[in-house]
Protein backbone atom coordinates (compact mmCIF):
# COMPACT_ATOMS: atom_id res chain seq x y z
CA UNK A 1 0.00 0.00 0.00
CA UNK A 2 1.22 3.31 -1.05
CA UNK A 3 0.41 6.75 -0.96
CA UNK A 4 1.44 9.24 -4.03
CA UNK A 5 2.07 12.11 -1.24
CA UNK A 6 2.16 12.05 2.70
CA UNK A 7 0.24 15.10 3.04
CA UNK A 8 -2.22 14.31 5.95
CA UNK A 9 0.23 14.99 8.86
CA UNK A 10 -0.37 17.74 11.45
CA UNK A 11 1.68 20.84 11.04
CA UNK A 12 2.40 23.98 13.00
CA UNK A 13 3.64 26.91 11.68
CA UNK A 14 7.24 27.89 12.50
CA UNK A 15 7.21 30.59 14.25
CA UNK A 16 9.25 33.93 12.93
CA UNK A 17 8.77 32.36 9.39
CA UNK A 18 5.28 33.21 8.25
CA UNK A 19 5.27 30.37 5.23
CA UNK A 20 7.10 27.76 7.11
CA UNK A 21 5.61 24.56 8.40
CA UNK A 22 6.99 21.77 9.87
CA UNK A 23 5.68 18.29 10.75
CA UNK A 24 4.28 18.64 14.34
CA UNK A 25 5.69 15.11 15.38
CA UNK A 26 9.05 15.25 14.28
CA UNK A 27 9.51 18.88 13.69
CA UNK A 28 11.06 18.26 9.70
CA UNK A 29 9.84 21.26 7.74
CA UNK A 30 7.48 20.35 5.28
CA UNK A 31 10.06 21.21 2.23
CA UNK A 32 12.44 18.44 3.51
CA UNK A 33 9.47 16.35 3.61
CA UNK A 34 8.32 16.79 0.33
CA UNK A 35 5.43 14.82 0.64
CA UNK A 36 7.16 11.67 1.57
CA UNK A 37 6.77 9.42 4.29
CA UNK A 38 10.46 8.94 4.26
CA UNK A 39 10.72 12.20 4.59
CA UNK A 40 9.81 12.14 8.20
CA UNK A 41 12.11 11.09 11.01
CA UNK A 42 11.92 7.32 11.66
CA UNK A 43 10.92 7.96 15.29
CA UNK A 44 7.93 10.13 13.81
CA UNK A 45 4.47 9.58 15.41
CA UNK A 46 3.05 10.00 12.11
CA UNK A 47 5.87 7.91 10.15
CA UNK A 48 5.27 4.66 12.31
CA UNK A 49 1.31 5.33 12.69
CA UNK A 50 1.07 4.95 8.54
CA UNK A 51 3.77 2.22 9.17
CA UNK A 52 1.71 -0.10 11.17
CA UNK A 53 -0.87 0.80 9.18
CA UNK A 54 0.86 -0.86 6.16
CA UNK A 55 1.96 2.08 4.27
CA UNK A 56 5.78 1.33 2.76
CA UNK A 57 8.09 4.29 3.75
CA UNK A 58 10.11 2.64 -0.08
CA UNK A 59 8.93 -0.20 -1.58
CA UNK A 60 5.53 -2.19 -2.70
CA UNK A 61 6.20 -5.26 -0.76
CA UNK A 62 2.87 -4.52 0.63
CA UNK A 63 1.27 -3.85 -2.72
CA UNK A 64 2.60 -7.54 -3.49
CA UNK A 65 0.91 -9.65 -0.17
CA UNK A 66 -2.26 -7.52 -1.82
CA UNK A 67 -1.82 -9.42 -4.96
CA UNK A 68 -1.44 -13.00 -3.04
CA UNK A 69 -4.10 -12.33 -0.82
CA UNK A 70 -6.08 -11.94 -4.41
CA UNK A 71 -5.12 -15.15 -5.13
CA UNK A 72 -6.33 -16.80 -2.04
CA UNK A 73 -9.69 -18.17 -3.71
ZN1 LIG B 1 6.87 13.84 11.02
Amino acid sequence: MKKLFYIDYPQENIEGQAHSYRCAFCKVVTTTINGKLEGHLPTCTYRIQLEKAGYDAVGATCEMALHEADDFD
